[in-house]
C-alpha cells in the first residue's frame, strides 16, 4: 500500500501479515541488501520535533509501521485513514513464530545480562539460532566495534533495542557495515522476551 506521511514522517499502513510477509521475503529472498523497520509511536513524533538524525533515520526506513493505538489515532484524525498496528513486540514474535529453526537473530541491547537471557528463550519457545547478544550500554566511541561484530554474526536478523533515537541512528548509520537484511529497532523487546 502506498506510504503516508504524518507529521512529515513516513507511515506505511501495512497489516502485521503483510510486515511478516515483507520481512520474510528480504531475509530469505533478497538477502544481500540491508533494510530498516522503524514502529513509530507518539513519544517518536515528539523527539523528532528537536531531532535531525532522529527524522533523517525514520525517512531512510524501508518500513514503517504503527506501534500502537496512538498513531492508528492519529492517522485517523489527521489522515482520515485506517491504519493497522503492526508493533515491534508482534513483528519480532511473529517472525520468530514464522521462520524458527531456519532464523538467525542478533540481540541488540538492553541493561547486561537481558540480551543473553532474551536469546535463551527465543531458543526455548521457538528454536531460534542465536547469531550474538549485545548489551545496549556504550557510547559512540563503541559503536564501530558493535557494529562490526553485528556484520560478522551472520544474522538474518538485528533486534537493536536501545531506546527511541538511539535504536533507530544506529540502525541507520551502520546499515551498509552491519548488511543485516532486517533491522528492527525494538524498544524494549528484549526486556520482554528476558521475562
Ligand atoms: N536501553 C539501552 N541503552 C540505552 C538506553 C536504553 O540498551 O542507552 C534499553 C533499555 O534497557 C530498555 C530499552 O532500551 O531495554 C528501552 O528503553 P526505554 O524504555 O528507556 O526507551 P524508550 O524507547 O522509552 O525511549
Amino acid at each position: 500500500p502506498p506510504r503516508l506521511s504524518l507529521f512529515d514522517l513516513p507511515l506505511d499502513p501495512v497489516t502485521l501479515d503483510h510486515a511478516l510477509d515483507t520481512l520474510g521475503g528480504w531475509m530469505f529472498r533478497d538477502a544481500r541488501t540491508p533494510h530498516t523497520v522503524v514502529t513509530l509511536n507518539p513519544e517518536f513524533i515528539v523527539q523528532c520535533q528537536s531531532q535531525p538524525d532522529f527524522v533523517a533515520a525514520i525517512q531512510a526506513a524501508d518500513l514503517v509501521t504503527a506501534d500502537g493505538v496512538g498513531i492508528v489515532w492519529a492517522a485517523r484524525q489527521l489522515l482520515h485513514q485506517d491504519v493497522p498496528r503492526a508493533p515491534g513486540y508482534d513483528l519480532v514474535k511473529g517472525l520468530m513464530e514464522r521462520h524458527r529453526g531456519d532464523l538467525k537473530v542478533f540481540m541488540l541491547g538492553s541493561k547486561p545480562g537481558v540480551a543473553e537471557l532474551a536469546a535463551q528463550n527465543a531458543v526455548r519457545d521457538y528454536g531460534i539460532q542465536v547469531a550474538g547478544t549485545h548489551h545496549g550500554y556504550f557510547d559512540l566511541p563503541e559503536d564501530q566495534r558493535v557494529a562490526e561484530l553485528v556484520q560478522g554474526s551472520g544474522a538474518h536478523l538485528l533486534l537493536t533495542a536501545m531506546g527511541a533515537r538511539r535504536q533507530e541512528t544506529f540502525n541507520q548509520y551502520w546499515r551498509q557495515v552491519m548488511g543485516v537484511p532486517v533491522m528492527i529497532g525494538c524498544g524494549g523487546v528484549l526486556d520482554v522476551l528476558a521475562g
